[in-house]
């Protein structure tokens, strides 16, 4: 795999470089990649060029859609394949990568089907004149992706981009990059024009900055760290290009007195240890109502106690952190935590049978966290959840919206009037009321508010943001 995906063919780093890919089930390599620079980004930059001018810029929005669900039908065909692949290099439990590859897959039918959907528009003006509003793709669009989920980035990230008729660049994570080349060989058995896609493999601080930096890029989409995010949008200004950033979250999920406590504890449990808590959406903050917190903290310990951490093929409620460095970092948190006297209130278990160089932390709950603890207000990205206590309706709004994030907030109560008021009290991007994060969710509109970005991905909505719309007024005479 140790090459980069350039104008449809598959080349070596122009350095002949290569990185470890990693097991992070047993810290063991198991694979290379090609480690791109400056060289290889410049040869992906001018093949997406000059395939706007060439074939695919000379397909019409239907073939370019037809493209995208032929794609969609290889990935399912596939799945299996596929799914291995993506658990063995996230590390995530098998169950998860299958449904990451539906996910994934999905995408590319739903972009695939909107391709010829999003029309322009004719607006009326002054007598003699015929003014239409038309929409048009931006050109080079570069992708720059984390690792925790691959398969699904590159469906919410490129596909959209490629519906619109743009030539996309993309530069994954170096800790996780394997499906998005697998989707390559799809992509070009799909009948995919040479140059409509190219995949640069290699560090952030040199393929991803060559690319944010790269004079003849006409767009950048990020998804990753609000520091990393930050850089991109600096890079970014120096050209005045449009940038669309999808960083970290702090995200709460507030429980009421009247909640449905057993459904509540079941999503609770799930939405931090989903991809071993290495989600931007990860229900991070459990926010309770001070009269039911010691009960409802009593269930939602048990269920933490009965969760563990395994294998990828064991199937547990999560996999091992992605690397070494995540693994250490995530341990600070609780080690700080443990010594400031913030008590555990449960721990699940890393499961018999695991590697033991492999990175795994067991799901971790703490509470009463102090509201300016850091546990309460960094995103860790790991199966550590922090529980504070709330008063009444206000307080609960001002704690959720106490935080330099804003991506999503959970809301557990069945009274109706409060489920509208505090969901429009929200400052974030999306909010889930009486469930989380349900269902993949590519239909939605997806993205931050605050340090969690700006722009939005996924759904119908993503089409329009890669594209630049033309607004044409011609006077036809009398
Ligand atoms: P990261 O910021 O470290 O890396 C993301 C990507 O940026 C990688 O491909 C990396 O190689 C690249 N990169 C690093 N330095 C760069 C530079 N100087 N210039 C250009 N590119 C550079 O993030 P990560 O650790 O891979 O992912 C975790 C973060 O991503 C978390 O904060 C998480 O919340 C966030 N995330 C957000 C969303 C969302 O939709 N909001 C989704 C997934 C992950």
């Amino acid at each position: 795999m140790a090459q980069h995906f350039i104008n449809g063919q598959w080349v070596p780093a122009a350095n002949g470089e290569t990185l470890p890919v990693i097991d992070p089930s047993t810290g063991e390599v198991f694979d290379t990649l090609a480690r791109g620079t400056a060289p290889d980004i410049d040869a992906a930059v001018a093949a997406a060029r000059a395939a706007l001018s060439g074939p695919w810029g000379k397909l019409n929005a239907t073939e370019r859609g037809r493209i995208l669900l032929r794609m969609s039908a290889l990935m399912l065909e596939r799945a299996e394949e596929l799914a291995q692949l993506e658990s063995r290099d996230t590390g995530k439990p098998i169950g998860q990568a299958r449904n990451d590859i539906t996910v994934a897959a999905r995408y590319c039918e739903f972009y695939g089907g909107a391709a010829d959907k999003l029309h322009g528009e004719q607006i009326p003006y002054l007598n003699d004149f015929h003014v239409v509003v038309v929409r048009e793709p931006y050109g080079v669009t570069a992708h720059i992706l984390p690792w925790n989920y691959p398969a699904q980035m590159f469906g919410r990230s490129v596909v959209p981009a490629l519906a619109m008729g743009n030539a996309a660049v993309l530069k994954p994570s170096e800790d996780a990059c394997m499906t998005p080349l697998a989707f390559c060989h799809i992509a070009k058995e799909a009948g995919l024009p040479d140059g409509a896609l190219n995949v640069v493999t290699g560090l952030g601080e040199e393929a991803g900055a060559a690319l944010t930096a790269h004079r003849d890029i006409d767009f950048v989409t990020f998804t990753g760290s609000p520091e990393v995010g930050t850089l991109v949008q600096k890079a970014a200004a120096d050209r005045t290009l449009k940038v669309v950033l999808e960083l970290g979250g702090k995200s709460p999920q507030i429980v009421f007195d009247d909640a449905d406590l057993e459904r509540a504890a079941t999503f609770i449990l799930k939405a931090i240890t989903q991809n071993a808590g290495q989600t931007c959406s990860a229900g991070s903050r459990l926010l309770v109502q001070r009269s039911i917190y010691d009960r409802f903290m009593a269930t939602v310990a048990e269920r933490f106690q009965a969760s563990a951490a395994g294998t990828p093929a064991q199937d547990r409620d999560c996999g091992p952190l992605i690397n070494a460095a995540q693994k250490a970092r995530v341990e600070g948190f609780i080690r700080r935590a443990t010594d400031s006297g913030i008590p555990i209130l449960a721990q699940g278990q890393v499961a018999a049978g695991t590697h033991p160089g492999g990175y795994y932390v067991a799901p971790t709950l703490f509470g009463p966290v102090p509201r300016d603890h850091q546990l309460a207000c960094d995103e860790v990205f790991g199966p550590v959840l922090a529980a504070i206590p709330f008063d009444d309706e206000a307080d609960a709004i001002a704690l959720a919206n106490a935080t330099d994030f804003g991506l999503l907030a959970g809301i557990w109560t069945r009274d109706g009037g409060r489920q509208t008021r505090v969901a429009k009290a929200m400052k974030c991007g999306q909010v889930y009321i009486n469930t989380y994060g349900a269902g993949g969710g590519v239909e939605l509109p997806f993205g931050g508010v605050k340090r969690s970005g700006h722009g939005r991905e996924k759904g119908f909505m993503a089409l329009e943001e890669f594209c630049t719309v033309k607004t044409v007024v011609q006077y036809h005479g009398q």
